[in-house]
């Protein structure tokens, strides 16, 4: 009686492969789906796959750059709103000029909203360049 072989790891955890040839992980799977051919994936599980995983962190940086630097964005609209209204309900007590205020309001909430929008750009610029000048050259 034939029994299928099985994965030991199959269905017990997660599996990390990575490809060599574009640096890029994935969650299982043989081949790499990115590369054209047939170019097996590599397990990030397994010890002598680990030299590799440096060379990878190289490309993960910038999809971790750019989701801090969307969070620092986000970070920028929600401080915003409350400011702005703030300053609306604080400058509408004092003079009961509802245009005028609504107009600073809005343009506090505007000019934050885009300081905080330029100054993640900005920063993921700044961090972008430090992965170029790190990055190894390819020499496949
Ligand atoms: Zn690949």
């Amino acid at each position: 009686m034939m029994s299928p072989s099985i994965h030991p790891n199959a269905g017990f955890e997660i599996m990390v492969k990575f490809c060599l040839q574009c640096k890029n992980a994935f969650w299982g799977g043989q081949f790499c789906p990115k590369c054209e051919g047939e170019v097996e994936l590599l397990d990030a599980a397994v010890p002598e796959n680990q030299k590799y995983l440096s060379e990878l962190n190289i490309d993960v940086r910038p999809k971790y750059y750019a989701r801090s630097s969307m969070l620092l964005t986000c970070f920028g609209f929600i401080m915003a709103l409350p400011l702005g209204m703030f300053i609306f309900i604080r400058g509408m007590g004092e003079t009961g000029n509802v245009g005028l205020w609504a107009g600073i309001g809005i343009g506090t909430i505007v000019l934050i909203s885009w300081g905080s929008w330029v100054l993640s750009a900005k920063l993921f610029n700044k961090q972008m360049e430090v992965v170029k000048d790190t990055k190894e050259p390819q020499l496949d």
